[in-house]
């Protein structure tokens, strides 16, 4: 079910953040979904997804000790933008697509969370599932940052976009990456190495064939903004066949980084 599980307070030991990262086992799909999978997009079945989703929220809640009575888990249309929702604007404005469980609040590839007690989940299978915490105000967000999302600094807007509403400061975050595919196993072609320009070295050149290097990419955009405590999950969703990889199966599941607020 959980891959990872965390808990970070916040300041003042009021509450925090509980989060959890999925992995494929401990659900209900048939291959090649097999078992957990979380996204409704995949072509598996509506039902057998709804049922993965309601079994991973009660995991999830029962991760805090106050356990709360959250019925519905918000997750995002992911369209690899830079676009940052707020999930209190968005709740009631999506396309309120409930399936049983489960809220969509419309595209979306970063979600600020700020009130507690309303989970959320970002999809991914190899894209990097990435979690801000903003510990003086006690709000989060959660963020799907696959290649384009790294190269348009998706990171960066949701950050502004905290600071903006909440009054975020890069000192206050705290940044946790989940499994996504890393330069062991991301080839790419020349286009997307001409498209990173003077970045080159974000590449790795191995017997002719060009890796990217996402998370060395993330690193740096977090220095850059301030950020200076965070932990990247050291698990490759390629390489591990715990996580789905959309690259190493084509036809497969999502897992998700959720989150709630407490
Ligand atoms: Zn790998």
């Amino acid at each position: 079910m959980f891959a990872y599980t965390d808990f970070i307070p916040n300041v003042t030991k009021s509450g925090g953040v509980v989060f959890a990262l999925t992995n494929r086992y401990g659900g209900y799909s048939q291959p090649p979904y097999d078992s957990l999978n979380l996204a409704f997009h995949t072509g598996d079945e509506i039902a057998v997804v709804e049922r993965n989703i309601a079994h991973s929220l009660e995991a999830f809640k029962k991760l805090d000790l106050r356990y709360v009575n959250a019925q519905n888990l918000a997750y995002m249309t992911q369209i690899h933008s830079t676009h940052c929702a707020l999930l209190e604007e968005n709740l009631y404005e999506g396309e309120a697509r409930q399936n049983n469980g489960a809220i969509n609040v419309g595209e979306a590839d970063a979600l600020v969370l700020s009130r507690t007690h309303m989970p959320a989940m970002v999809l991914v299978a190899d894209c990097n599932p990435i979690l801000f915490f903003d510990k003086t105000h006690n709000v989060a967000a959660l963020i799907h940052a696959g290649r384009k999302g790294v190269f348009g600094e998706i990171c960066s807007l949701t950050l502004a976009r905290m600071s903006e509403h909440y009054d975020t400061q890069a000192s206050d975050m705290y940044v946790f990456v989940g499994a996504g595919i890393r330069k062991c196993c991301y080839e790419v072609g020349d286009d997307v190495c001409v498209e990173l320009g003077y970045r080159e070295q974000y590449i790795e050149i191995r017997e002719g064939r060009y890796f990217l290097d996402l998370e060395s990419m993330l690193k740096a955009e977090f220095e850059n903004l301030g950020i200076m405590d965070y932990y990247f999950l050291p698990r490759c969703s390629s390489c591990d066949r715990e996580f789905f990889s959309y690259r190493r199966d084509g036809v497969t599941g999502r897992f998700a980084l959720m989150a709630m607020l407490v």
